[in-house]
């Protein structure tokens, strides 16, 4: 079997997509392990209330297709995810009817309307062992993780491992960025989530994908790609490549790395499809600085003090862009640090409080909060 399979889907019309799916699944055995009557649970990437054309949400169209295709097999199949902001029914109502999920019931599936919390404990989890996740996946007999290729502030890209983030709760999600400020121990925590719901399958939305000032506030950018591995890693490993992006700057492909969970390169994967034909040489990314993070890791002291100088200086900031801010006031109430004030009509940051989570840059409906490289890094990076 493949380790990830790469296909072509030139656009979001029925036909494409249906035959795209079944390109993308046969070379990982199928659906064959669905049976009558199993309770699946599809895991889209539902971020924020943005039309799906703005390329920041799983689309609606693979969503409707592969829902037809789970429930010609029998199978019992919920749509579901947590956005920022509040976990209840009004507010994530107002995400599907935004992102087009009403589709979905159309399709003969169901919208998640369990807006429950469970606990959690992991001991084998290396910094998350205990947390609460949205109790819905608690129904599935196997998750689908269906994500959506983006660029991110703080991970550098949003693939198949970050898409996992999406189980814990959206209120909560400021506070897992207080308890994770250094994004390695982020990674670390998101890949604990990986492990810990094992996704069956993870699929990549990368026909129409995110590039610039992703995950909400960049630019669609045609790739005609969809993806797919029973690995939610070694996917992210060869969608990093696609984009240009080196697996160090990936903070979860480090953290994978470290439990043995992908190999250094994809030459070591075996994947069905030609990566060449889906890479995308001009790929506006957000230069994160990630690349220095893990240096030193587990070395000697000089040398670990030395990875902490170099992610430090090449650590990047948020930024307000004054004259698209409107003072809405969203990226001060999303803040975990509490460190943003809205001063004559504008967003003001108070740096030395920042744990640079980049929540303020996701969710800004302006984009009007940007990931900006100190002048240090953009000197030394030239
Ligand atoms: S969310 Fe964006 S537009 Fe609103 S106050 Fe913050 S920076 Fe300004
Ligand atoms: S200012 Fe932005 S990046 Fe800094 S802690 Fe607040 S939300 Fe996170």
């Amino acid at each position: 079997m493949s380790d990830v399979v790469l296909t072509s889907c030139v656009d979001y019309s029925t036909s494409e997509v249906e035959s795209a799916l079944e390109r993308v699944l046969e070379p990982l055995g199928g659906l064959d392990w669905v049976k009558p009557g199993m309770r699946i649970v599809i895991k889209a990437n539902l971020v924020t209330f943005l039309k799906p054309e703005r390329a920041a949400t799983t689309h609606p169209s693979l969503l409707c297709a592969l829902v037809r295709m789970l429930t010609q097999r029998g199978a019992d199949v919920v749509v579901g995810d947590s956005p920022g902001g509040l976990y209840n029914a009004a507010f994530v109502g107002k995400v599907y009817q935004a992102t087009g999920m009403e589709q979905v019931e159309q399709a003969g599936g169901r919208l998640n309307r369990d807006f429950g919390h469970s606990p959690a404990e992991y001991p084998e989890g290396k910094v998350c062992r205990k947390f609460t996740y949205t109790s819905y996946l608690d129904q599935a007999d196997a998750i689908i993780n269906f994500c959506k290729l983006k660029t991110h502030g703080m991970m550098a890209m949003t693939c198949g491992a970050k898409n996992m983030f999406g189980a814990i709760p959206g209120a909560m999600k400021p506070e897992y960025h207080f308890r994770y400020p250094d994004p390695r121990d982020f990674a670390r925590m998101i890949v604990d989530l990986d492990e810990y719901f094992k996704p069956r399958l993870t699929i990549v939305d990368g026909v129409t994908c995110m590039e610039g000032n992703g995950p909400t506030g960049g630019t669609p950018r045609h790739v005609g790609l969809l993806a797919a591995s029973e690995s939610p890693h070694k996917v992210d490993l060869v969608c990093a490549k696609l984009l240009g992006l080196e697996r160090a700057e990936v903070p979860t492909l480090e953290a994978a790395l470290e439990r043995g969970l992908i190999p250094q390169t994809i030459e070591e994967l075996d994947i069905h499809g030609n990566v060449q034909d889906f890479v995308v040489p001009d790929f506006q990314r957000i230069e994160t600085g990630n690349g220095h993070l893990f240096e030193g890791d587990g070395k000697k002291l000089s040398s670990r003090l030395r990875g902490a100088f170099m992610a430090k200086v090449f650590s990047q900031k948020p930024k307000v862009i004054r004259r698209d801010c409107v003072g809405c006031g969203v990226c001060r109430d999303i803040c975990p640090a509490k460190t943003i004030r809205i001063e004559k009509g504008k967003a003001v940051i108070e740096r030395k409080n920042c744990i640079r989570c980049f929540c303020c840059q996701e969710f800004c409906p302006k984009s009007a909060m940007v990931v900006h490289r100190t002048w240090v890094a953009r000197i030394l990076e030239k």
